[in-house]
């Protein structure tokens, strides 16, 4: 049995997108910025796949930049802002407590240069309130970056009030959309924001591309760049760029727009057959992390009762592994040794419940059956005192 439930950790590669990379990374194999023959090519597989996107998120295609990853993207975001402000008046940027690493650390990095960060807690389904971004926002706030779909519980943040609030007051409003393209309808530009980040690796594409979405209200050469060494990315990205990662995630994206609709509605069935079945199993002793509205259907988040079951404590996605099940869990390896989440340890706090816990994320090829063997494995393993 080999079971595949942790799609938000990465998707696999659908074939027709392998198939489509092939070319580039053989016959077509040219610099895009070469002026000869074996450059053209390339160099229109790189315009087509801006455009594409562009299309698929309601935004323009030179407010498009390929990057390497979600967590370049980030990163650009958020420096490139920042280190363009150096030394003005504006050094606040606010964030929440429940980003990934790749906006937290990021942010965080900032506090050496002088800015100062506000983090915000979430309530206890992980949303960020936009009263509450409303409060901390004064004269010098440059930036607030809050994630529209969180990686571990699938709650899905008001974006467009958060938007609306940030222009109201002049400040930059940042995005990272890495979970949520592809997941949820997203029209970037009627979101409002000024930034967003994706990664083709979480929606079917390959590794190692991402996008980072500049508003044409941005003046790009007001934001500083990451990687300098060429004027690529009309000079926001040094670097030759990655041309099959890139018509990869062009072939993917041209997928979502007749697949998007049949993914979602497959998660939300098997989210609904899962969660009746293991609550009707485990009663109370169950809780659903996940919001019931307002969340993506294909992440599910439960911990089970410590205190009411016997729950092999940390070990659960290890148990499950052995079974031929992966998902991820509440918990990660970190120099050898297993550290409580922190996203739950900031909803739940108690550390046995947070250790107790994992995640469920399902995609285009999982099935009824998986879940059954899920369902199944897990009441194995988890049992009543
Ligand atoms: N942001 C979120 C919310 C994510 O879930 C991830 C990946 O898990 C990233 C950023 C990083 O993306 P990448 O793996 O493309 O660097």
């Amino acid at each position: 049995m080999n079971i595949y439930l942790d799609y938000a950790a990465t998707t696999p590669v659908d074939e027709s997108v392998f198939e489509y990379m092939k070319p580039y990374l053989t016959e077509r194999f040219g610099n895009p910025s070469s002026v000869h023959y074996h450059g053209k090519n390339p160099k229109v597989i790189v315009e087509e796949a801006r455009e594409e996107i562009a299309f698929f998120l309601g935004v323009k295609p030179k407010e498009i930049f390929f990057t390497g990853c979600g967590t370049e993207s980030n990163n650009t975001a958020i420096k490139g802002l920042a280190f363009a402000n150096l030394g003005e008046r504006k050094n606040h940027i606010i964030t929440d407590s429940i980003e990934h690493p790749a906006v937290l650390e990021t942010v965080q990095y900032l506090g050496k240069f002088g800015f100062y960060i506000t983090v915000i807690k979430p309530d206890k389904f992980g949303f960020v309130s936009p009263d509450v971004i409303d409060t901390y926002i004064a004269d010098n706030t440059l930036l607030v970056s809050v994630m529209h779909a969180n990686n571990e519980l699938g709650t899905l943040n008001d974006i467009k009030s958060i938007s609306e609030i940030c222009r109201r007051k002049k400040v930059y409003f940042h995005s990272d959309t890495v979970q949520s393209v592809g997941k949820t309808e997203l029209n970037l530009k009627d979101s409002g924001v000024h930034f967003a980040s994706l990664s083709a690796h979480k929606i079917y594409g390959p590794k190692g591309v991402g996008v980072l979405y500049i508003s044409e209200e941005v003046e790009v050469d007001k934001i500083d760049k990451l990687i300098h060494g060429g004027s690529q990315e009309r000079n926001m990205r040094g670097g030759t760029e990655n041309v099959a990662g890139i018509a990869g995630l062009r072939k993917a994206v041209s997928i979502l727009k007749s697949d998007m609709n049949s993914d979602i509605e497959n998660s939300r069935i098997l989210k609904e057959h899962f969660i009746k079945n293991l609550t009707s199993h485990y009663g109370e002793n169950v809780i659903i992390n996940s919001p019931s509205v307002n969340s993506l259907d294909n992440i599910i988040n439960i911990s089970f009762n410590p205190y009411s079951l016997s729950v092999p404590e940390g070990m659960l996605p290890l148990m499950l592994d052995l079974r031929g099940i992966s998902v991820s869990g509440g918990s990660a390896c970190s120099s050898g040794s297993l550290k409580p989440s922190k996203v739950l340890t900031e909803i739940i706090k108690d550390e046995r419940t947070v250790l107790s816990s994992i995640r469920i994320s399902t995609g285009r090829y999982s099935k009824i059956e998986d879940m059954d063997a899920l369902l199944s494995a897990l009441k194995d393993i988890v049992k009543k005192i």
